[in-house]
């Protein structure tokens, strides 16, 4: 019998269940409430989440005047457009409107067999820069750590940035699929907010992020490094103070 899964996969998954209480399905496609699993591999579907919108506009930057919601919208629709007809792609929303965090994830949890990736752009000191990406769940590490360093290669300069971070948000913990929260560039600092203005670059990016999402479908967690460990904690609320 040929074996179709990775043997690092199989002694990640073997390790999981010998350090979780209460170990979640084996399988890495489906709804799982903690996400305590692999990383997903072979989903189909994926949604591309533009963060802000309507009267939210996010980070508006002081240098080219562009907002955040405009960009996250623009970059959603080039991963989309990266992706083709290889996936099912939804957007969570197509234009200028505003949808609340819970509704996104609500959202979220009507697909099983999919993965969810937040879209925004940062704003801080001005002499931050460079993309940061953020997960909570397990099964999301290895999507982030490939987001992490996808983004960072196709960013010419990086300085003072938090790079990949675990971090419980509603938008990495409440989704019950892999999802992880990529913040492309800094519109707070002068030369990346020039940067993200141009088409070009978020064409780069996109082309960047759509790569990693055939490279998780296709290979799961492999080479993204050892799972970080299981986590209980709540479900994030808008009232939680930040972590
Ligand atoms: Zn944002």
């Amino acid at each position: 019998m040929r074996l179709h899964v990775p043997v690092f996969q199989m002694a990640a998954a073997l390790l999981l269940m010998a350090s979780c209480a209460a170990p979640s399905a084996r399988h890495s496609t489906g709804r799982d409430e903690w996400g305590h699993r692999p990383g997903p591999k072979g989903f189909r579907t994926v949604i591309l989440d533009a963060g802000h919108g309507g009267h939210d506009p996010g980070a508006v930057s002081r240098h080219t005047g562009q907002a955040e919601k405009d960009l996250t919208l623009d970059m959603a629709k080039r991963i989309r457009s990266e992706l083709g007809t290889d996936f099912r792609t939804i957007l969570m929303r197509s234009d200028d409107s505003f949808i609340d965090l819970d509704d996104r994830v609500m959202r979220a949890n009507r697909d099983g067999d999919a993965i969810l990736v937040s879209i925004h752009f940062n704003s801080g000191p001005s002499h931050i820069r460079g993309p940061e990406t953020y997960y909570w769940r397990v099964d999301s590490h290895g999507l982030a750590v490939r987001m992490q360093r996808a983004m960072t290669h196709a960013s010419p300069a990086e300085s003072g940035n938090r790079g990949l971070v675990r971090r419980r948000l509603r938008l990495t913990r409440n989704p019950q699929i892999p999802c992880v929260l990529i913040e492309c560039g800094y519109l707070s600092h002068p030369a990346e907010s020039r940067l993200c203005a141009s088409p070009d670059y978020r064409h780069k990016l996109a082309s960047s992020i759509a790569g990693v999402i055939r490279t998780q479908a296709a290979s799961g967690d492999a080479g993204t490094g050892p799972l970080p460990r299981p986590i209980y904690a709540p479900p994030s609320r808008p009232t939680d103070k930040p972590e």
